[in-house]
């Protein structure tokens, strides 16, 4: 509408100008070079309107002209683009599609297509690993380093690398140098405490360890108990190097830190009878027994009070029990005690009542030992063995990540070296760490060491 009247207005405009032209007739003369031009005013204004429309369009017709190359050169500059990452965006749709072909395919038309290094480094690095080109990643990785913006992802793809290769010190360096670019990132925290700890670099583990729980890579309780068998571990370390005082101390530290870590209890037991301080010894066993008995707590009971005779013993053995009155563990450890004091009938009873709470195969063995000590029936003892075949294995230190069994607590694994992996439950007898006359027939043994475990 205003587009109308504007020309409306323009035309009224032009036709005023004619009018006034008309009514004022005139003549203009050109006189140049002999040559004499000679027509109305009017024609004249018309002619000089024209020339001057002309080389308007003229200048136009050629300033395009001289710009077209460029034009040409930034329109197809920016198809060029889109297609770019068009192809990026394709590549990495394939990538978390699992598509490797499509993926490696577009990753190359991207980096032909784009000038942006960081983007289609990336989706060329992931297309090879996605297609199994370790190498090929590799290098993509490595090349990623030397961009500040790309140096992070590019140690964080080789570390992944690293890791799965199994090359542990490699992926150790890496992620080293990965928090010292980004040192708060959670997941670079657990990774690298997890890489300190199987490097047996306990007291670095333990400072990662407390930023990871920071950062809330690993969640506190979980933290705490890890940082419980760092203790331990560093309690080891101490002792081969002679430092007895602060090998008791890092136990200690443990136990305090987790009353009901069985092997931190009995550890600390031990290296308190060691120094000399029964009576502490045996106040740190009762309270790991209130949270829960268990056979290592036993065993390390029975050194604390060592030095009475079989009977006293007996008598300490029902003091604890009486701390867990009802638990199979009591019941078992005063027949063990029993059967040392030859109570031939008060060992036949804690080991009916234990066989009452959970029957299990170390029962039925020291069932057996009773038969041999107390009767010397062999027929007897042979059949409480069959039964000791057919029941259920015994609980026992068992890796979380591969179900080895260890003879005994160790802060890594002997198989796979995990860290902090031990559990105490049944096994499901997959690989079996245990030492070869103790071994059941049933579990194959592909690593025969123990557990690099330096209290025994
Ligand atoms: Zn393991």
């Amino acid at each position: 509408m205003i587009r109308a009247l504007w020309f409306l207005a323009k035309v009224a405009i032009v036709v005023a100008i004619a009018v006034w032209l008309a009514d004022r007739p005139g003549t203009v003369s050109i006189n140049w070079q002999g040559y004499v031009v000679e027509t109305s005013f009017g024609i004249a204004v018309l002619i000089a309107v024209a020339a001057l429309g002309a080389a308007a369009l003229l200048y136009r017709f050629v300033r395009a002209l001289i710009r077209a190359p460029r034009n040409i050169g930034r329109y197809s500059r920016s198809r060029r683009r889109e297609r770019g990452y068009k192809a990026l965006t394709r590549g990495m749709v394939a990538v978390a599609a699992g598509d490797a072909a499509t993926a490696r395919k577009m990753a190359r038309k991207a980096d032909g297509l784009l000038n942006e290094p960081p983007l289609t480094m990336l989706l060329s690095a992931q297309a090879a690993q996605l297609q199994g080109d370790d190498r090929a990643a590799k290098e993509y990785f490595t090349a990623m380093l030397d961009r500040p913006e790309t140096a992070f992802l590019g140690l964080r793809g080789l570390l992944t690398q690293a890791i799965k290769s199994g090359d542990r010190v490699e992926a150790l360096q890496l992620a080293r140098r990965a928090q010292s670019l980004q040192p708060n990132t959670p997941w670079l925290l657990g990774t690298l405490y997890d890489l300190e700890a199987r490097a047996g670099d306990w007291a670095a583990a333990e400072g990662t360890l407390q930023q990871a729980i920071q950062a809330g890579a690993i969640n506190p309780e979980e933290g705490r108990r890890h940082r419980a068998a760092l203790l331990l571990e560093r309690s080891f370390e101490a002792e081969r190097r002679g430092r007895g005082d602060a090998a008791l101390s890092h136990a200690q530290a443990a136990h305090d830190l987790l009353p009901g870590f069985i092997p931190a209890a009995a550890r600390a037991a031990r290296l308190l009878v060691r120094a000399g301080k029964h009576k502490h010894a045996a106040k740190t066993v009762e309270r790991a027994w209130r949270a829960g008995p268990h056979p290592d707590l036993t065993d390390a009971y029975r050194e604390v009070i060592d030095g009475y005779d079989p009977l006293t013993r007996v008598k300490l053995f029902e003091k604890l029990r009486n701390l867990a009155p009802n638990d199979v563990e009591s019941h078992i450890s005063v027949a063990r005690a029993s059967l040392d004091a030859q109570l031939w009938g008060e060992a036949r009873a804690h080991l009916n009542k234990a066989l009452e709470i959970q029957p299990s195969r170390r029962l039925y063995r020291l069932l057996a030992d009773l038969e041999r000590a107390e009767h010397n029936d062999e027929e007897a003892a042979r059949a409480w063995l069959a039964q000791a075949a057919a029941a259920p294995s015994d609980p026992a230190w068992t890796c979380d990540a591969c179900n080895a069994v260890s003879h005994g607590w160790g802060g890594l694994c002997g198989h796979c070296g995990a860290f902090d992996s031990l559990q105490w439950k049944a096994p499901t007898m997959t690989v079996s760490l245990m030492a070869p006359e103790t071994s059941p027939a049933i579990a194959h043994q592909p690593h025969s060491a123990a557990l690099p475990q330096s209290a025994s």
